[in-house]
């Protein structure tokens, strides 16, 4: 396993130098002593298809345990704004209605869906929720995908400029009919988000939010970062690369989330919206920064986009870092990142 930093998090360790160690020792005493309650408190339910899992640190257990509910709650109410799967979600309304006439979506699916059209802007159409007129033909539990015919007919309606948003009505519209959209490469980081100003909220300041490949963290984990694994995409269990962070969040998009194999194709479920097939290329794409609804979008845009022209995009967001695993399981890095050194790696 490999293990790098980031530059900053060197700052980090070379502050926590070894003539502290004593002093944070008694300190670590006293609060052990004034907080005797005080505990990690988590849990991992199946949600939105996939786990959602809540891990924090909290002066009262019971209290912990309500942070806990509350974040799950909340990621329940999204679920049920933004699946496709909901027949009465928002998002489903949208769907069925939206090439007929516009629709008013809430304020927040009315946001979500505009940071997804700029992502798709960013990205020159890499991210692009329409990607589903496709995507929806796919079901990876049952080994069915789309044929040929199907492909051609329905990437026609990919393209996220049929996508109109009215600002002063709060509507949205398709200019054309067949047009879908999915928020399944964004909707997991914002969950992760949501949660953690949840639990902000409610004074708490260490702890990690997951959703399925989108994590935030919430502070440090007490005087240590958080150690975030980036998995072996094609070893199960197995970590290729462990990252340390803080207050942050970090994103990996894979072909082995939602996938079969068939002879000796991959059929997966990030889709290239220009060709309407899964992007081949690339195993898996991390993106870490300040917000996990970017990171979340970016790991997937990276991940259509491959490694140079992901790599080059990423060096154009200074808060954002990302490592990619090629087809061949050779590992890239965004050029603010420190690479391994020979010492780190086992
Ligand atoms: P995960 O769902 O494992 O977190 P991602 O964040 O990469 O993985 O999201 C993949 C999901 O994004 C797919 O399951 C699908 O819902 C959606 N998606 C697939 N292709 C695209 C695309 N080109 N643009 C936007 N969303 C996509
Ligand atoms: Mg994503």
């Amino acid at each position: 396993m490999k293990s790098l930093s980031r530059s900053f998090l060197n700052g980090w360790s070379a502050k926590h130098n070894s003539r502290l160690g004593p002093k944070l020792a008694t300190l670590t005493l006293l609060l052990a002593c004034t907080h005797a309650q005080a505990e990690w408190v988590g849990d991992a339910r199946p949600m939105m298809g996939t786990e959602v899992s809540v891990y924090l640190w909290s002066d009262d257990p019971d209290e912990g345990q309500q942070a806990l509910e509350e974040v799950f709650a909340e990621a329940e109410r999204i679920n049920r704004l933004m699946s496709t799967y909901i027949d009465g979600s928002e998002i489903s309304e949208i769907n069925r209605l939206a090439a007929k006439e516009p629709v008013v979506a809430g304020e927040e699916l009315f946001r979500l869906i505009q940071r997804s059209l700029d992502i798709s802007v960013l990205t020159l159409g890499a991210f692009d929720i329409t990607y589903d007129s496709v995507g929806q033909h796919y079901d990876f539990r049952d080994r069915q995908r789309p044929d040929a015919a199907t492909i051609d007919s329905e990437k026609e309606n990919i393209d996220y400029r049929y996508v109109q948003l009215d600002q002063s009505t709060g509507s949205v519209s398709f200019l054309r009919e067949g047009v879908r959209i999915n928020l399944g490469g964004i909707a997991k980081g914002y969950v992760v988000e949501r949660g953690v100003d949840v639990l902000r909220g409610r004074g708490i300041r260490h702890a990690i939010v997951t959703a399925g490949g989108d994590s935030r963290l919430l502070g440090d984990r007490r005087g240590r970062p958080w150690w975030v694994g980036i998995r072996d995409p094609r070893e199960d269990g197995k970590v290729a690369i462990s990252l340390p962070l803080a207050d942050e969040a970090i994103s990996t998009s894979g072909d082995y989330e939602r996938f079969f194999d068939e002879d000796g194709v991959r059929y997966h479920h990030i889709i290239r919206p220009s060709t309407g097939e899964p992007a081949g290329g690339v195993h898996s794409a991390t993106v870490f920064g300040p917000d996990a609804v970017i990171t979340d979008a970016l790991s997937t845009s990276v991940f259509v986009m491959g490694v140079d022209k992901g790599l080059t995009l990423i060096a154009t967001l200074p808060d954002y870092e990302s490592i990619v695993i090629d087809a061949s399981g050779s590992v890239f890095y965004s050029d603010g990142l420190q690479k391994p050194s020979a010492d780190s790696t086992e």
